[in-house]
């Protein structure tokens, strides 16, 4: 149901651009802002959109916001469209972050500001400003988790005094090569665990060490859920045990999941411990049933607010608010940069993350 709300609001938006119909009695001139969004089949990204939609419209604005289904020929398009129709400003989260300097450059000649949202556009000069989350803190966080769930450290990394000695089979899965994001969460993941990889505490049997061994593209479950059942049958048919796969991304934890339960894994004490990302809600519910250990969550609601007051900034003639200058450089400068705190969530604190902050209700959570 949340799908055909979201498409129905994307295609009203579409709809109503150029009509000059503002609302909301903010203080925006009722101009259009373009907001491209990668795919309706991660719930993150519907959340995202309608966020970014309402906190426009009500400063006035109208908005174009549009799904590219994970393709890329399909976002240059819609991109290429949104400056046709005249819009004052255009918000993009990529699909694949190195395939959008043509299409910016046509912007940048239009004198459209362009926000990156929670991925890094790369290959541009034409990328204003960049709105997301400390992304290697997401890294390690996942990695925290990890060695939380083992006995090994807090959730914080503070190593735990009579933590036991291992050794802990772990499984590495990174996501996809062509965003930005993934080589942050997998160095952050990385810098926590190498050391216990170093020391034989953790060991990866699988061998596959390296992001380009470990990506998953477009980070599709199903991707992953085929990597973890070769991994299973190449290098656990000895009887041995997996007991933690590094997870980026809720989707790809729920493919893990999915390949051990084929496997013959039982939720229980040999169940591995498995991270992720978004707190969407099937994952939610996965770590109320202790199939998944942890998620991290990122607010889309705060991550939409800084993306719109970096628009309304822009537009009114201002500086927009910045935290970080000098860790996202794109290949082609260092795009200034509002990034936002994320959240490691597991089963004890579900209530205060997710419930109390208004992002899911109890009844979606236990329904
Ligand atoms: C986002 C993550 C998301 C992933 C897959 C990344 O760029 O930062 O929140 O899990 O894409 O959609």
């Amino acid at each position: 149901a949340t799908t055909l709300v979201v498409g129905a609001l994307a295609l009203s938006g579409c709809a109503g651009s150029g009509g000059g119909g503002a609302s909301g009695g903010g203080e925006g001139d009722g101009g259009l802002i373009g907001v491209a969004m990668p795919t309706k089949s991660s719930e993150r990204w519907i959340q995202d959109g309608d966020a970014v939609k309402a906190a426009l419209e009500d400063q006035g604005y109208s908005v174009d916001l549009q799904y590219a289904e994970d393709d890329i020929p399909t976002q240059v398009s819609q991109i290429e469209n949104m400056i046709t129709k005249g819009a004052e400003a255009l918000i993009v989260a990529s699909i694949d972050g190195t395939t959008l300097t043509q299409v910016l450059q046509d912007a940048a000649d239009a004198d459209i500001p362009v926000i990156a949202y929670d991925r890094l556009i790369r290959d541009s000069e034409n990328v204003n400003y960049y709105a997301s989350f400390d992304n290697f803190l997401v890294g390690q966080q996942q990695a925290w988790s990890v060695l939380n769930g083992l006995g090994l450290t807090e959730l914080d990394g503070t190593p735990i005094a009579d933590a036991p000695a291992g050794p802990f089979n772990i499984e590495l899965f990174a996501g996809s090569l062509d965003d930005n994001n993934a080589f942050f969460f997998f160095n952050g993941a990385m810098d926590v665990l190498q050391p216990y990889i170093d020391d034989d505490t953790l060991v990866v049997k699988s061998g596959q060490t390296d992001i380009e061994q470990v990506a998953t593209l477009r980070w599709d479950g199903e991707t992953a859920q085929s990597r973890m059942e070769d991994i299973l049958t190449a290098n656990y048919s000895d009887g041995s045990q997996v007991d933690a796969v590094l997870s980026p991304y809720d989707g790809i934890s729920r493919g893990i999941i999915s390949a051990l339960t084929d496997a013959g894994y039982t939720v229980g004490a040999e169940w591995p411990i498995i991270s992720g990302q978004d707190a969407e809600i099937d994952s939610v519910k996965a770590i109320n049933r202790g199939e998944q250990y942890a998620t991290i969550f990122k607010d889309t609601r705060e991550l939409a607010q800084v993306a719109v007051d970096m628009a309304v900034a822009l537009l009114n003639g201002e500086e927009p608010e910045v935290n970080n200058t000098t860790d996202y450089d794109n290949g082609v400068k260092v795009v200034p940069s509002q990034l936002l705190q994320p959240v490691i969530v597991v089963k004890d604190n579900i209530t205060e993350t997710l419930v109390d902050t208004g992002y899911w209700t109890e009844d979606e959570i236990n329904g």
